[in-house]
């Protein structure tokens, strides 16, 4: 029978949660507000913000910054107290920047004008002078392919913007992020010879953003770079305008062998079930420009936050409550799919998996990826959430680095802050730690740190029968 969602969340929330919340309710109320209280007397996420943006801002993998991330994020752990702090370690890919990034219109009679770029993640490089071609203009695959042999020789550009009618800015980003991911693939089958992807963020300024790339196999490798959104739109003009242009790329980066880096995690281990598991996350690496402030440190500091507010408490959970740094989200999740893998994991069951990595801004709540039979149980405990600001509670994906684990069946929790200015900072020089609020990014880790207890002292009850993810 095909129940309506809605109307049974609905209903869910206004049930006396039987059987559900088995400590007293006014527990997780008494609860989340010394979690608030705290928290907020104290921002303490955003002190370890500081730290790691300032001592490994860029901290892509593979990268000394990443290997000095992993020794702060151990650090935290230790001096907070957590138990079983230890490194799982992984071999991860190593791509660098390089120091030449740099792009010219060259029109004839004309000085030569400059374009704001930077290398996408995964690029190869421009021969050293660089490569100069004609530019075509495109929005979507489907348009390319209809060029024909137009195409041929040429810089494909592509330019259909994040749409910014829509209200979830994520929704938006997916909906654009294909011409970053696999437009040098696309553009080589065209016999383009390079790639100027607009950026993707809803900012109209002077500010490229980076992001992760794709080559595929048996595909020619072009250089692949992203244009800010205020050249990519000057440029458009010209062309729209017929102007004889060129554009002179410049790239100077490389990728290098599989370097070993490692996740991290440290635990408050469960007094009555401890091989029983609730993962809190986000992930350490981050792209190499501006430091990772909001994707994710934010997400990071949080974790570990969460944990030190529930040590602060003196509650012990039944189930082992753990924080986890991911490492390599950006480009290649072999942290995510390292933990999955890890030997350690054959003794564990997890409970839950829970990840930040939305931004550090105001929660409202969490997206739930799981069966309807969890949402509805999880649905029970809104007012708790509520009063820490976080119960907006939806089916929704719910982290990369936590997806490996979703995928067996795990249920996952994502964060879902506030997003409009997410992507005007994601994976751009803007995207540091003055962006970041201290109070919104402590009440993400008190939202983490209630749901996260709830979850360990309740377990979460999938109903094996409607099973329907
Ligand atoms: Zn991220």
């Amino acid at each position: 029978m095909k129940t309506p969602l809605l109307s049974s969340l609905v209903l869910a929330a206004f049930l006396p949660a039987a059987g559900q919340v088995t400590d007293s309710a006014s527990g997780y109320g008494a609860l989340a507000a010394r979690l608030l209280h705290t928290g907020l007397g104290r921002p303490g996420a955003y002190l370890m913000l500081e730290q790691l943006t300032s001592r490994a801002a860029h901290r892509l993998s593979g990268s000394a910054g990443a290997d000095t991330a992993v020794e702060v994020a151990k650090a935290w752990m230790e001096e907070r107290g957590f138990s079983n702090v230890h490194l799982e370690h992984i071999m991860v890919p190593r791509w660098e920047r390089g120091r030449t990034e740099r792009a010219f219109l060259e029109i004839p009679g004309k000085a030569n004008i400059p374009v704001a770029v930077c290398a996408l993640g995964g690029s190869i490089a421009t021969p050293a002078g660089g490569i100069s071609a004609g530019v075509v203009e495109v929005r979507s695959f489907e348009e390319l392919e209809r060029l024909g042999r137009a195409a041929s020789g040429k810089i494909i550009f592509f330019n259909r913007p994040m749409d910014p009618s829509m209200l979830n800015t994520f929704e938006a980003y997916g909906g654009a992020v294909d011409q970053r991911s696999r437009g040098a693939i696309q553009a080589a089958k065209s016999g383009g010879v390079a790639v100027l992807v607009r950026s993707m963020t809803l900012a109209i300024d002077g500010v490229p953003h980076t992001g992760g790339m794709a080559y595929q196999d048996g595909v020619k490798k072009i250089p692949s770079a992203a244009i800010s959104t205020r050249d990519a739109e000057e440029l458009s003009a010209l062309l729209r305008k017929g102007t004889n242009l060129r554009v002179r790329l410049m790239l100077s980066c490389r990728t290098l062998p599989d370097a070993p880096s490692a996740n991290v995690v440290g635990e408050i281990a469960g007094t009555e079930k401890p091989g029983e598991v609730v993962v809190v996350g986000g992930h350490l690496d981050a792209w190499d420009k501006g430091s990772g402030a909001h994707d994710d440190g934010a997400g990071c500091v949080q974790a570990i936050e969460a944990l030190d507010l529930l040590r602060k408490t003196g509650l012990k959970p039944k189930r082992t409550i753990r924080a986890v740094m991911f490492m390599n989200e950006e480009n290649g999740l072999r942290g995510g799919r390292g933990y999955v893998a890890d030997p350690l994991r054959r003794s564990e069951k997890h409970t839950a998996v829970i990840e930040s990595d939305a931004g550090g801004f105001a929660p409202r709540g969490f997206f739930i990826d799981a069966d309807s039979a969890i949402r509805a149980q999880v649905m029970g405990w809104k007012p708790f959430m509520e009063t820490v600001n976080a119960g907006r509670l939806l089916a929704g994906r719910s982290g990369v680095d936590i997806s490996p684990m979703v995928a067996t069946g795990v249920p996952g929790f994502g964060l879902d802050p506030e997003n409009h200015r997410y992507f005007d900072y994601h994976h751009s020089d803007k995207d540091t730690p003055e962006r970041v609020n201290p109070r919104e990014l402590e009440m993400g880790a008190i939202a983490e740190a209630l749901l996260a207890y709830i979850i360990a002292q309740e377990g979460l009850q999938a109903d094996t029968l409607t099973r329907s993810r």
